[in-house]
């Protein structure tokens, strides 16, 4: 079992990274960040307790997202559900409900797992920790002309959401001891493959 850990801010490329990363590997890729989003939408239709939906969720992350036999695969990606995500995940004991799902998927198997606290609190023995960052202007770029929003918004949501990660009590966004510490803003996205890829013990390349 290996796991490679990809942490760092919204925009950093992690999702594109880490994807790109296990089709190289041949590994699996889990998107934690998903799995926030869903808890946060699925509170918000039911007007429930989000650590309660946490608890009882049943969530499918792979290619598609499917919550309790849906797809939320595009839903999820709106900005009213990155809000809430980022909102919720503040929560300690929603973060324990998720955690938990999160470590038992990654017992088995060969995984890229991206988010906040993969190296720090949901697998602190990964083989590889990767701390993926980029400055604030050209993350807030990528992701706007990913989602087709306008980069002046998409930058002043994302500075709030940046600031709520990394002071919130409970799991802050911080490079995990151990991590190479990545800035991806001049960088192609097949160079940081390469360069992950790379560090994964046993590949040869
Ligand atoms: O990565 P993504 O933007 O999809 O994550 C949505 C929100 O979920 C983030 O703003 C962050 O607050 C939270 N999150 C987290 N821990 C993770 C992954 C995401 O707190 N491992």
């Amino acid at each position: 079992m290996t796991v490679v850990a990809i942490d760092g801010p919204a925009g950093a490329g992690k999702s594109s990274v880490a994807r790109g990363v296990a089709q190289e590997l041949g590994f699996t890729y889990l998107d934690t960040g998903a799995m926030y989003r869903s808890v946060a939408l699925a509170a918000a239709e039911r007007e429930a307790d989000p650590a309660e939906v946490a608890r009882s969720l049943q969530m499918q992350v792979g290619e598609r997202i499917v919550v309790d036999g849906r797809d939320v695969t595009q839903q999820i990606r709106a900005p009213e559900v990155s809000e809430a995500a980022s909102r919720i995940a503040a929560d300690p004991e929603v973060r324990e409900a998720v955690v938990a799902q999160q470590r038992r998927l990654l017992q088995d198997g060969d995984w890229v797992a991206e988010g906040r606290d993969i190296g720090t609190v949901v697998a602190p023995e990964a083989e590889v920790k990767v701390f993926l960052t980029a400055e604030p202007q050209e993350r807030a770029r990528r992701r706007a002309a990913e989602l087709g929003l306008d980069p002046a918004r998409v930058l002043a949501e994302q500075t709030i959401r940046d600031e709520r990660d990394r002071t919130r009590e409970h799991s802050p966004l911080e490079p995990a001891p151990g991590a190479v510490v990545l800035d991806s803003t001049h960088m192609t996205l097949a160079d940081v493959v390469q360069r992950i890829a790379g560090l994964v013990p046993g590949t040869r390349r």
